[in-house]
């Protein structure tokens, strides 16, 4: 009998974790990923807060509530499997005056909804005992959440792909898949096509996802629209003012989180990200402009119905794009002993965030499938603490419907 080929788009964290639980379940099968640059997890996967988040936000019943959870327990194997550094560092959302209240009391019933362990809700006094510089009226705290390298993870899966005899294809950008009876053709953007056809393609493609959707006869929308997220690094000498991550309570005019406190795996403290159009998928120092990319967001109608709608959260966003003291101000808000702290700025990240026509953003993952090729359309935060169950929800469910 011939060996089933899967072909795998992105050698992202998604990417590989699909490539390597189809090697799990299926070990005798063929499995080439391809990826378009020299290194697998260059963008996201490697470019995020590095948080393994417990699933508080999440609508209960949908599935970032339900891959985020099954996620947490496969990331923390992972990396106690193949000695990874995992902090259960702890997260609190605080909420700084009265009328924030009861959006925090919204958040701690969706956490117990979703069974995230340990949650509680707590006032000022133990506030100040789990984070003895921040301040608020009342907080949640998840003793749980923690943080990790997502990047460190993707490596190390592309390791175990190469162990199980997979192929990982560097530097091969796929241009579009087409589908021949029920074979799939991978296209290369050098207008090549690869040697041999396909039995399944799963298309884990990140920020590029629509475009690699759409060139392949998939729908156009939603589409991605590039947010990008700044951090900045705190001075060393003040770094041990935060213990662990503080949020904000999120504020429902405003579509992102808002900036907050990021303890790293490497011990740096980052405060970030903020959420802004970003002038290319992956403009990275800001110098990356893309024509072709600001085109395509300026011609959609979706991003200016968007804009129109979110005009408040764009000037709050914009300020802290163009005044560094005004971000360290917001944060400083939580934690006033870093009100004046130095900072130096990292490398931001680029969200692939999907956008609806109607200028929606798209909230939950959203998985399809067109023939025997699976897309990935819209996978953001929590995706990279997701990953290993989106892979599992994929190669065991969306893959296995008659
Ligand atoms: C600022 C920011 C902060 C975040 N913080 C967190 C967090 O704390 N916790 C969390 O869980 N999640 C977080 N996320 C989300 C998380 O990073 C993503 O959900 C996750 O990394 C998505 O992985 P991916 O493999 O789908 O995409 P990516 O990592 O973007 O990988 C896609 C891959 O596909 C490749 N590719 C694209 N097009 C082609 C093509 N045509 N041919 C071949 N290869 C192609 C790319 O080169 C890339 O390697 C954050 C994201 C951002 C941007």
């Amino acid at each position: 009998m011939n060996k089933k080929c899967y072909a795998i788009i992105g050698g992202g964290i998604n990417g590989l974790a699909v490539a390597r639980q189809l090697l799990l379940d299926y070990p005798d099968i063929s499995v080439t990923v391809f990826e378009k640059e020299a290194a697998v997890a260059k963008h996201q996967s490697s470019h995020n807060s590095g948080v393994v988040h417990a699933g508080l936000y999440y609508e209960p019943g949908g599935l970032k509530a339900r891959l985020c959870r099954r996620g947490v327990e496969l990331v923390k194997n992972y990396c106690a499997e193949n000695a990874i550094p995992y902090d259960e560092c702890g997260k609190v959302v605080v909420a700084l005056n009265e009328e924030e209240l009861p959006r925090l009391e919204a958040i701690y019933n969706k956490a117990l909804a979703n069974q995230v362990p340990g949650v509680c809700l707590i006032g000022p006094d133990k506030l100040r005992e789990i984070e003895p510089n921040c301040i608020g009226i009342r907080a949640l705290h998840s003793p749980h959440t923690a943080i990790v390298s997502y990047g460190q993870i993707a490596c190390r899966i592309a390791l175990e792909i190469d162990e199980r005899g997979g192929t990982i294809q560097l530097n091969s950008p796929v241009y579009r898949l087409i589908e021949q009876g029920n074979q799939v053709l991978v296209e290369l953007e050098s207008g090549e096509t690869y040697a041999h056809s396909f039995d399944y393609v799963i298309a884990c493609s990140g920020l590029q996802s629509d475009r690699l959707a759409r060139q392949s006869g998939d729908k156009a929308t939603p589409r991605i629209v590039p947010f990008f997220g700044q951090y900045y690094v705190i001075d060393e000498a003040f770094k041990m003012h935060v213990k662990g991550l503080i949020y904000p309570v999120p504020d429902p005019r405003f579509p992102f989180l808002g900036v907050h406190f990021t303890k790293r795996i490497d011990g740096q403290m980052t405060i970030g990200p903020n959420a802004f159009i970003s002038l290319g998928r992956e403009n990275y120092d800001g110098s990356g402009i893309s024509l072709r990319d600001i085109a395509e967001f300026m011609a959609y109608p979706g991003f200016w119905k968007f804009a129109l709608r979110n005009v408040s959260a764009t000037i709050r966003e914009m300020k802290t794009v163009l005044s560094e003291s005004v971000f360290i101000r917001e944060a400083a808000k939580y934690v006033p002993s870093l009100a004046n702290v130095g900072v130096v700025p990292a490398v931001r990240g680029i969200r692939a965030q999907a956008m609806e026509s109607d200028g929606s953003l798209v909230d939950d993952f959203v998985i399809t499938q067109q023939g025997n090729i699976t897309h990935i359309r819209n996978a953001p935060s929590p995706g990279a603490t997701s990953s290993m169950a989106i892979a599992e929800y994929i190669v065991r469910e969306v893959m296995s419907k008659p």
